[in-house]
């Protein structure tokens, strides 16, 4: 995916966290749950709102900075990183230890969340990436390399990228015109998923 596909997945994954915020603390009535989300919340976006401000724009960095190992993409065009594309920059570890930072420096946290979303979306794509790189890749004796076992793949060019887009929106816009009320069947359609949702998460939190 390419720095603006990310970015609107990226927006479009917090729109619905933030739907979902709303759909539990107004619905939910496990109240220790509900008091978890707010405190996992209140942790993730500090409530001081420079400190906030600083975590969403490390989010919106997050969503980029994996393609820092791609000389012509959005961020890689100002910090470059010569590795190959989709190796180390594309990995689980990264996405550790900015989280493990974040327990520290709170803003950090939203920036390893920004990344991990990046290598969600990137997943999908026709070669996939390799989470736990160097392990896990097919080699071919043509030099190239596939993800191991790589079946999930949603799309494989620019123009299909931009349709997964365009879908992910199409979803969160129905959800929350269903948090929202104001579409009575997708109203029916979102509290069913949240009443199961909360009595899920009411066997793991009473
Ligand atoms: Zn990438």
């Amino acid at each position: 995916m390419k720095g603006d596909q990310h970015l609107i997945t990226g927006a479009a994954v917090a729109t619905f966290n933030v739907a979902m915020y709303e759909q539990i603390v107004t619905n939910w009535t496990n109240q220790p749950a509900v008091d978890l989300v707010i405190n996992v919340k209140n942790f993730i976006i500090p409530q001081n709102i420079i400190v906030a401000t600083i975590a969403i724009l490390l989010f919106a960095l997050g969503l980029l900075a994996p393609d820092c190992d791609s000389p012509k993409s959005t961020l890689g065009r100002f910090i470059y990183i010569p590795i190959e594309h989709r190796t180390w920059l594309h990995t689980a570890y990264i996405v550790i230890t900015f989280a493990i930072l974040g327990i520290f420096l709170r803003p950090f946290f939203l920036f390893a969340i920004g990344y991990f979303v990046h290598l969600l979306f990137d997943s999908p794509s026709k070669c996939g990436i390799c989470w736990f790189n160097p392990s896990g890749y097919k080699h071919y004796s043509n030099g190239g390399k596939v993800k191991k076992g790589h079946v999930v793949i949603l799309y494989f060019n620019d123009i299909t990228a931009y349709i997964l887009c365009a879908v992910v929106w199409i979803f969160v816009i129905c959800y929350v015109l269903g948090v929202m009320d104001l579409v009575p069947s997708l109203e029916t359609f979102v509290d069913g998923l949240d009443s199961k949702f909360e009595s899920f998460v009411s066997l793991f939190i009473h």
